[in-house]
């Protein structure tokens, strides 16, 4: 017997929607790349969006088109997401991090059919467009005043294109389970794979994040994201904060220290995200400029290891909760989310801090598991193998199956994380899969290393690379990169690590270079790194 309660396809425009209807004078903020800071709210974004889908209809697209935006942070950025969405096209958000060939193939594989982009791209698309064929026209997310120069055909400008448009369009309409975004993994082995959100997936991941566990906001939240909207849906923000009526202030191209204290100071933001490099940027220049956070509540870091240093200078020096979180883009992304049980409450202190250092607990709508061979192992807090995961926000297949099959058995994906899950349902990831050291049979902790190095004076970031041993197979490399007129010793971070983890953990050399280098998502290139080390040998 079924139940007798209405069919409501959970589609994404309802969102914005229920936004226009509630929240219409609540603000979207945004710094544009044009330099000035331009201020619209739900009622303006939801009427624009709606003008957009009324364009996009006279395009030539089919349903299911894929149609991509090359654009920072705004509400410009946010009106392409819901005006395609809501007429069943899927947004494909591109890195513009990434280099000109990955960005051709990436365009190329998703067949994507119009660009939306920042006139700040303008030099790259010149490059680029001619070699996709796919692609039809080319928007800039600007007005008339900014309009770039061009030598491409079929360029538009978003703000002439709405004027000639009307705001009475019907969205959704068609089965929840519709493709609704697309986006590239970053691929640091082999090509780039497109995870395909449906608007089902997108909101029951929004409904998950704004769980007070999670993310927790409400209408009376100031919202500022500072995770790219190309990262992983920006960690679902564009489609939560709606959900309930936030404040979002939007950063734009400009993520360093000063730009996101003045944003964060003069919108009064309470809530932000990022991976813990901003984070880094924005502690330097408050320590360089003897300012205080008068605002920010509350802080979500992850996409990479919290550093304790973060953690503690957030909490105990700014007095602002930070919530570790892991995710990936396959996972919509929020997997785990760290807050204190009742019992973790009660702890020291230091306690309290390893805890927070574990990258959390699942939410309702994720559930994990720790794989060794082949076996489910125990949730004793110390064996580790690999991360498996399983939910309604989270991948199947990749598009156009790329890949093949990516499920185990019992529907599990592999996140190639290497973690473990203690009693109380904190998983701690240990390593990605590939990154993990082997040494003499026994495995090796690189994240666990870089994060205590992290913490001696004077070194910006650290990184350690498994690398060929004649008798161990792998050894530890420590490669460390100082912070700009600094001075660090081998012997000053070998000192520092002794005694905080194992003796055969200590890395057998340290090498300093002058930038480590970081991914399209601004993390460690550990494949890159890996290979700027190729030759080297261990002190004899
Ligand atoms: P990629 O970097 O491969 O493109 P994502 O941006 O989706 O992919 O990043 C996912 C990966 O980032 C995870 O599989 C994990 O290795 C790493 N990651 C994310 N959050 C954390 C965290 N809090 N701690 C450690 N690693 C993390």
């Amino acid at each position: 017997m079924l139940g007798l309660m209405q069919d409501w396809a959970l589609t994404v425009d309802k969102i914005i929607d229920h936004a226009n209807l509630n929240y219409s004078n609540r603000e979207i903020v945004s710094r544009s790349v044009e330099g000035p800071i331009l201020r619209s709210n739900y009622g303006q974004v939801h009427s624009r969006s709606k003008k957009l889908s009324n364009w996009l209809k006279s395009q030539n697209l089919r349903f299911g088109s894929r149609v991509a935006s090359l654009a920072w942070n705004s509400g410009r950025h946010m009106e392409c997401w819901y005006g395609a969405m809501g007429i069943g096209l899927v947004l494909h958000t591109l890195n513009p991090r990434l280099f000109a060939d990955q960005l051709i193939y990436i365009i190329k594989h998703a067949e994507d059919e119009i660009i939306f982009s920042d006139i700040s791209f303008a030099p790259l698309l010149e490059q680029i467009i001619p070699l996709c064929p796919s692609v039809k026209s080319v928007v800039y997310l600007t007005d008339k005043a900014n309009m770039p120069q061009t030598k491409l055909a079929n360029v538009h400008c978003y703000e002439e294109i709405l004027e000639h448009e009307n705001d009475e369009c019907q969205w959704g309409g068609f089965d929840e389970n519709t493709a609704c975004g697309l986006c590239y993994t970053s691929g640091t082995t082999g090509n780039p794979k497109g995870v395909l959100y449906s608007h089902r997936s997108n909101i029951l991941h929004s409904y998950m994040s704004l769980t007070a566990d999670v993310m927790g906001i409400s209408s009376s939240d100031v919202v500022l994201p500072v995770v790219p909207m190309f990262h992983a849906n920006t960690w679902g923000v564009i489609f939560s904060a709606p959900m309930v009526g936030a404040k979002i202030v939007m950063p734009g191209a400009k993520m360093d220290g000063a730009s996101i204290y003045e944003l964060l100071e003069t919108e009064k933001v309470n809530f932000t995200a990022a991976v813990p490099t901003v984070w880094l940027m924005l502690l330097q220049y408050l320590e360089s400029t003897n300012q205080r956070l008068n605002s920010l509540k509350r802080v979500l870091i992850g996409g990479a290891a919290l550093p304790e240093r973060i953690l503690r200078t957030f909490e105990d020096k700014y007095g602002v909760e930070v919530r570790h979180a892991w995710g990936m883009t396959e996972t919509s992304p929020l997997g785990t989310v760290c807050t204190l049980t009742p019992e973790a409450m009660e702890m020291s202190k230091d306690e309290q801090i390893a805890i927070k250092l574990k990258q959390g607990r699942a939410p309702f709508g994720v559930e994990l598991k720790i794989k060794r061979d082949d076996e489910a192992a125990p949730r004793d807090g110390t064996t580790f193998g690999n991360l498996m995961i399983r939910g309604p926000a989270i991948a199947k297949s990749y598009f156009k199956s790329e890949g093949g099959e990516i499920l185990d058995e019992e529907g599990y994906f592999d996140t190639g994380d290497v973690a473990n899950i203690d009693p109380q349902g904190y998983m701690q990831i240990t390593d990605r899969s590939k990154d993990v050291i082997k040494s003499g049979g026994e495995w090796i902790s690189s994240i666990d290393i870089e994060n205590i190095a992290i913490g001696v004076d004077g070194v910006a970031i650290a990184a350690v690379i498994g690398h060929y041993h004649p008798k161990w197979d792998e050894r530890p490399l420590l490669v460390i990169q100082t912070k700009e007129n600094f001075e660090v010793s081998k012997e000053e971070i070998l000192g520092y690590l002794n005694g905080k983890i194992a003796k055969w953990w200590m890395p057998d050399d340290v090498q300093f270079i002058d930038a480590i280098p970081l991914g399209a998502t601004g993390k460690i290139n550990k494949v890159a790194l890996r290979e700027m080390f190729k030759d080297y040998e261990f002190p004899k």
